[in-house]
C-alpha cells in the first residue's frame, strides 16, 4: 500500500505527520519513507538519520556541433524555457541553467547540430531509524527540474523497495499541486490531507483535494494545530463534510510538538498522547485486512 502526505500549504506538519506516522507503523510492518519535498527535504533530521548517498540523478540536456550548425535560430524559437540565446548570424548561446531537458531544439534542428549530454540536477539518498527505510530526494541548488527528480525518487524507490520488501510506503510530497507533487501522488492509494485552520491552509486544501479526485485516489484530512482557532477548524470540518471527505485525525498543539523538533526525536516516541492520535489515523486510513 502507498500513502501520499500531502496538502497544498507549506508549514502545515505535513513532514511530521509523515515521519510520526512511519515510525508508528514501523513497529508493526516493514515500511518505507520516501521524502519527496526534494526542494528542501528534512525527514532524515527528522528521524534523526544520518544519510548515506545512494546516486546522483541526471538530466538530459543538449551540445551543439557548431560545424554542422547554419545559425537558421530554429532551435532558440522553440525552446519555451528561453534557454538559447540566438542573435541573426550569430551561434546559438545555451543558459544550461534554466534548460528543462525536453529536446526539443534536438529535435527541429535541420542539421543534427545538437546532440544528447547530459547534466548533474540532484542526488538520492538512504538511510534508515526507528524502523524507518528512508529514502530522499535532492535537488542540486539552482536546478529547476525538481519534478523530474520526484519521478527517478520513485523509479528507484521501487528498485530498493524489491530488496527490502517493505510492506507499506509513505510518500512525504512537497507543498503546492505542481509537477513535484503530482509526480509525487501518481500511484498512490490514499491520500492524507494535512492542513491547519487558516484561510490560506483551507484554500490550498481545496486545490490539492481536487487532484486526489481527479486521480481517483482516496483522501482524508489531518487538522493540524486544530486547537489553535477553532471556529475556523469548524470550517473545515463543514467543508469536509459536505463534499464527504472523512476527517482521518485533529492533531491538538502543544509545546513539545515543537521542542521533539528540535531534539530530532519523532513526537510520538515523546507524547502517548500523540501516539494515541496517530494509530487512530493509521486505523482510518489502512483497511483491517492488512492486519496493522
Ligand atoms: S532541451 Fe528544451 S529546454 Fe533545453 S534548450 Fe533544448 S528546447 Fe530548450
Ligand atoms: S537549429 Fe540547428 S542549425 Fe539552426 S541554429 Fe540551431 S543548432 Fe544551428
Amino acid at each position: 500500500m502507498t500513502i501520499a502526505i500531502t496538502g497544498g500549504k507549506g508549514g502545515t506538519g505535513k513532514s511530521t505527520v509523515a515521519v510520526s506516522l512511519a515510525v508508528e507503523l514501523a513497529k508493526n510492518k516493514k515500511i518505507m519513507l520516501i521524502d519527496a519535498d526534494v526542494e528542501c527535504p528534512n525527514d532524515h533530521l527528522l528521524l534523526s538519520v544520518k544519510r548515506k548517498k545512494y546516486c546522483n540523478v541526471y538530466m538530459p540536456i543538449p551540445k551543439w556541433d557548431f560545424s554542422k550548425c547554419t545559425k537558421c535560430g530554429k532551435c532558440a524559437q522553440v525552446c519555451k524555457q528561453n534557454a538559447i540565446v540566438f542573435v541573426k548570424e550569430k551561434y546559438p548561446a545555451f543558459v544550461k541553467d534554466i534548460c528543462i531537458g525536453c529536446k526539443a531544439c534536438i529535435v527541429v534542428c535541420p542539421t543534427k547540430a545538437i546532440s544528447e549530454t547530459k547534466k548533474q540536477i540532484g542526488t538520492i539518498y538512504i538511510g534508515k531509524n526507528y524502523g524507518v527505510n528512508l529514502v530522499t530526494g535532492e535537488l542540486k541548488l539552482g536546478e529547476l527540474a525538481s519534478g523530474e527528480i520526484v519521478s527517478e525518487l520513485r523509479k528507484h524507490s521501487e528498485e530498493i523497495n524489491k530488496k527490502l520488501k517493505n510492506e507499506i510506503t509513505l510518500i512525504d510530497s512537497a507543498a503546492g499541486i505542481g509537477c513535484p507533487v503530482i509526480a509525487s501522488l501518481i500511484g498512490a492509494d490514499y491520500i492524507a490531507a494535512v492542513t491547519e485552520p487558516t484561510p490560506s491552509a483551507l484554500h490550498d486544501l481545496k486545490r490539492v483535494l481536487y487532484l486526489a479526485d481527479y486521480f481517483k485516489i482516496k483522501r482524508g484530512i489531518v487538522i493540524n494545530k486544530f486547537d489553535l482557532e477553532k471556529s475556523f477548524c469548524s470550517k473545515i470540518e463543514k467543508f469536509a463534510k459536505n463534499n464527504k471527505i472523512p476527517i482521518i485525525g485533529k492533531i491538538p498543539y502543544r509545546k513539545d510538538f515543537v521542542a521533539s523538533t528540535i531534539k530530532m526525536k519523532p513526537v510520538i516516541e515523546t507524547n502517548p498522547e500523540y501516539r494515541k492520535i496517530f494509530q487512530g489515523i493509521i486505523k482510518s486510513v489502512i483497511p483491517v485486512e492488512a492486519g496493522i
